[in-house]
């Protein structure tokens, strides 16, 4: 039995479920590491194999695209600065198991919201930019565990830091604060992103924004829990 007394850290082994044939959303190289049992991060030797094979090809997308990238000094290191730009940062979120969650002893039960958390993403279909925020709100159990606060912003990013669609990404961080805070009377998750796939190609509408939100428990049962949770929402989007 859990004590109620000392941080908890969750298992959160189980939120990363890739298939024989399906890395879904993680890299293949971080699957088949999970397919063996050994449950852990890409090593920087295992990420560095992927940036110099993922430079090579890199350069032959160029190629193929008519940039004369070798002969030219503004390019001629693109290839190995593109591939590390995504396995360092762009698509972090795919060679990184997300990091151990602590929570902590509470007797908070009221709303816990974090608004305005970055999302920086891309478009699984394009590869475009996603840009926008997250808002979170929860409701801890009686005498329950709360998260560190920056243990919210580190799931969104964990998530976010890869190629997706905003609603799987909205489905995500739901799903992980419902594993990490299991008796929650409620959990709130709000996307709000401007897609790159839409502003600078194909239909080019410039402002467009999509929203996207996942509520369960009292969020969703209750309309003046639900409408608090939105007032803080509104209260931080007017501010920002
Ligand atoms: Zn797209």
């Amino acid at each position: 039995m859990k004590t109620k007394q000392t941080p908890l850290t969750i298992n959160i082994e189980q939120l990363e479920q890739p298939t024989a044939t399906f890395a879904n959303g993680i890299s293949t190289q971080l699957k088949n590491l999970i397919l063996k049992g050994e449950h852990r991060s890409l090593s920087p030797a295992e990420k560095e194999d992927i940036i110099i094979e993922a430079a090579f090809y890199y350069g032959k997308f160029l190629t193929a695209l008519g940039v004369d990238w070798e002969n030219d000094p503004n390019s001629s290191n693109t290839p190995k600065r593109v591939a590390k730009a995504y396995v360092n940062d762009l698509w972090k979120g795919r060679y990184d198991l997300l990091a151990e969650i602590t929570s902590f002893p509470s007797n908070y039960d009221g709303m816990i919201v974090e608004t305005n958390i970055p999302v920086f993403s891309q478009c699984a279909h394009h590869h475009q930019q996603i840009l926008g925020v997250a808002h979170i709100g929860y409701i801890p159990g009686p005498g329950q565990h709360v998260l560190g606060l920056s243990k919210l912003n580190r799931i969104v990013e964990h998530y976010s830091r890869r190629g997706q669609i905003q609603e799987d990404l909205t489905m995500q961080i739901h799903q992980t604060l419902n594993t990490v805070i299991p008796d929650n009377v409620g959990i709130a998750v709000v996307v709000d992103s401007k897609h790159s796939c839409v502003s600078c190609r194909g239909v080019k509408h410039q402002g467009a924004s999509m929203q996207t939100a996942k509520l369960t428990g009292a969020f969703l049962q209750e309309p003046e829990c639900r409408e608090e949770f939105y007032m803080y929402v509104r209260n931080a989007v007017t501010k920002s």
